[in-house]
């Protein structure tokens, strides 16, 4: 079957399925392919997988995992595609893998994502490819069932080098569903206000234009609000200093278990499915699906009563929330002189010591040749325009540099009053 003979009809379900869902109301599923990625055994991973890390260490009830959220990209996009707009614009083969892709755009995910992929130098990118494209995983049997070109066709939309820039535009780009869906998801199940914004009118001010996505400029106040609240998100939430406290405790664990195993210390208790990544192999897929955040919190468990007291303690530090303290960092001295301080109050440094410095960019304006990457406005008189042209506020963001850049160094909170 060529790509261009697909009918998406043919594959409807005879009854719809319906997710309950607090941002959306419902999630529609009405084709066959949706419900058959959902019940992937890859896809239930990531029921186990939290959406935010250690953010409900800060808002308790973050407590939501990437699960939900994939289902929301996936009815935004499904939202997205309805629009008066794209009738006419795409094939259903081309429907039928942007809406796979929105739905497995986070299939490769870790537990405890940014901390377990900077310690083992593994890429949730790499591996959201590496699930879509090996034969052996529930995901790739489903997809190719449907057309053998679909895994490689899902996965390039996700890793944005599909020839087609409208379906990369709606699950990967400054406004796109995953974006969309997780603002809103993440404002509220922290119960903070900030992440929200008028998506309904976004949407509908969204038109496609010589096969991009673009708005009209009617909603140019809609995507102001919703520059502002990614970037509030990102300073009250994303990096909450608390959160990140927690994820630098993770960070020293997986460093201990990581240097003892290479002493050849005598772990009390197998751990098969940490040790591929301790030992540095090459981890095969199917060994990076066995690993997920219970699994993890219950070696942490086991490892709370191993005999190395470094080990033993960052363990129970971080299952009762003994996180470390922080304080922002003054230069190279002053890390030093904690340092030393440190290091006379008998702590080791290597596991005791720790900073960070995470950057969050408002809006990057790539300028002109790169169109596809940025936000582009629709006059009524027919031209587009990049955004910052037509909002003064996103205009005003970009020239004031407010790329904000937050150093800190975390230690043990019994210490602060020496440090
Ligand atoms: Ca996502």
């Amino acid at each position: 079957m060529h790509r261009n003979d697909y009918v998406l009809e043919k594959d409807r379900l005879n009854e719809s399925r319906v997710f309950r869902d607090p941002i959306h109301r419902y999630i529609h599923i009405y084709h066959l392919p949706f419900w058959q990625l959902i019940n992937t055994k890859e896809m239930q991973r990531l029921r186990r997988i939290h959406q935010l890390g250690g953010t409900h260490q800060v808002y308790q009830t973050a407590e939501h995992t990437r699960f939900p959220h994939s289902l929301g990209v996936y009815e935004v996009v499904r939202r997205m595609l309805e629009l008066e707009t794209f009738q006419g614009q795409l094939n259903d083969y081309e429907r039928l893998s942007v809406l796979c892709a929105a739905l497995l755009h986070d299939v490769g995910h870790g537990p405890f994502s940014h901390s377990f992929e900077h310690v083992f130098a593994v890429s949730h990118e790499d591996f959201t490819r590496r699930i879509i494209l090996d034969p052996d995983t529930e995901v790739n049997q489903v997809l190719a069932s449907y057309h053998p070109k679909l895994p490689e066709d899902v996965a390039s939309i996700i890793e944005k080098t599909h020839p087609n820039p409208l379906l990369i535009q709606l699950v990967s780009s400054q406004i796109d569903g995953d974006r969309m869906d997780y603002l809103l998801r993440d404002s509220y199940f922290t119960g903070t206000s900030y992440g929200n914004f008028d998506m309904e009118r976004i949407l509908r001010t969204l038109r496609v234009k010589n096969k991009q996505i673009v708005f009209k400029e009617s909603g140019v106040q809609a995507i102001e609000d919703y520059i502002l609240a990614r970037y509030h998100m990102y300073w009250q939430v994303y990096y909450h200093p608390t959160t990140r406290s927690y994820e630098r405790l993770l960070i020293l664990i997986f460093r201990r278990i990581r240097d003892l195993y290479q002493q050849g210390y005598p772990f009390e208790n197998p751990m098969p499915y940490l040790m591929p990544f301790i030992a540095g192999e090459d981890v095969s897929v199917e060994a990076y699906l066995k690993m997920d955040e219970s699994c993890l919190l219950y070696y942490f468990s086991l490892l709370e009563e191993t005999k190395d007291a470094i080990l033993s303690d960052l363990c129970t530090r971080f299952l009762s929330r003994k996180l470390f303290k922080y304080r922002n960092l003054k230069d190279e001295a002053d890390y030093a002189r904690i340092r030393d301080q440190l290091e006379k109050l008998g702590y080791d440094v290597n596991y005791y010591l720790a900073m960070d410095d995470p950057k969050q960019t408002p809006y990057i304006h790539y300028g002109a040749g790169h169109e596809v990457e940025e936000i582009q406005i629709l006059r009524p008189d027919g031209s587009i325009h990049l955004l910052p042209e037509v909002s003064e506020i996103v205009h005003a963001i970009v020239e004031s540099k407010l790329d904000k850049q937050d150093k800190k160094v975390y230690f043990p909170k019994e210490v602060k009053n020496w440090i």
